[in-house]
């Protein structure tokens, strides 16, 4: 497998002489496999328009571009780029597009498809040339043919999200984003009045099983793509419940779990390249670490697993 950052940063994109080293562009990753052409996208942010534009170059030479893209979910830094990935406009071209629904009365053909409204948008979904057919996806396992196989996990965000796990040829290459770790939804304060010492026990152990279940998800990994927002303080003092993880929490994860690449991802927007070197130093390295060879993702960064 060989996996491309095209996108890296969560919320919006940044785009600027701050942020330069590690790149502007909101979520977006490529996804290619050795002996078969199949091409994987995972999400679809601002970076999938430089993704476009290389596979107009490259891959429409060598016949009508066939691709697949699996949505994490729907939130806006996820989609944006859609519109502006000019293989859609391309007659001959078939894209299959995959997400996980929050709402079951709402199909994903109108979630994506509500971008293409003329207040928003110059173009009609009907105006798009190519052949796009919409799928939901729930939890479960998969088997995608040429030797892949894929299983999915519901993560901890605001809306339905889903993690990825794609196994190839003895290799495995997960994603883990957007998301926070399972919290106890419970009232855990015997002095609040609405505390109650057997549902506050229930929520702990819930959480735990919930967090338990995702780290047995990445385990083992050759390569984990992890949500790390925000730092410990960062998130501790005012992040808690918008659904993204913290560096210590989620390297410890890596560690415990004999993760072997760990990529630091969906970087906070306001985070200067100056800032996140500062950060390798205190996280990547193997004092911090252990045997997690952990690194910040960065466009244009290409692994082959
Ligand atoms: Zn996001
Ligand atoms: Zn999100």
């Amino acid at each position: 497998m060989k996996i491309k950052f095209w996108g890296v940063r969560g919320s919006i994109p940044c785009p600027g002489p701050l942020t330069t080293k590690y790149g502007g562009n909101t979520v977006c990753l490529e996804l290619r496999f050795k002996a078969s052409d199949r091409l994987i996208i995972i999400d679809a942010g601002s970076g999938i328009r430089e993704l476009g534009n290389y596979m107009m170059a490259h891959d429409l030479q060598k016949g009508p571009i066939r691709a697949e893209i699996y949505l994490t979910h729907t939130h806006w830094d996820h989609i944006m780029g859609f519109l502006f990935f000019t293989p859609i406009y391309i007659p001959g071209t078939k894209i299959k597009i995959y997400a996980p629904v929050h709402y079951e009365d709402e199909p994903l053909e109108h979630v994506m498809g509500g971008q293409l409204a003329y207040r928003y948008f110059p173009v009609r979904h009907a105006e798009l040339a190519s052949e796009i057919k919409y799928f939901d996806l729930k939890e479960g396992r998969f088997d995608l043919g040429d030797g892949i196989t894929l299983a999915t996990k519901y993560l901890n965000h605001p809306v339905l999200s889903l993690g990825y796990r794609f196994e190839y040829k003895g290799k495995v290459f997960c994603t883990a984003y957007d998301t926070e770790p399972f919290q106890n939804l419970f009232c855990t304060d015997p002095d609040d009045p609405s505390y109650d010492e057997v549902m506050a026990n229930e929520g702990e152990q819930a959480a735990k099983e919930a967090n338990d279940r995702l780290e047995a998800f990445f385990s083992g990994a050759d390569l984990l793509i992890h949500d790390t927002q925000y730092t410990r303080e960062e998130y501790i003092s005012s992040k808690v419940g918008w659904g993204h993880s913290s560096f210590e929490h989620v390297i410890a994860a890596a560690k415990r779990t004999g993760v072997k690449r760990l990529a630091l991802f969906h970087h906070e927007p306001v985070r200067t390249d100056a800032q996140m070197d500062e950060l390798t130093m205190k996280y990547c390295n193997p004092d911090y670490a252990g045997d997690t060879e952990v690194f910040f993702a960065k466009e244009g960064m290409e692994i082959e697993l």
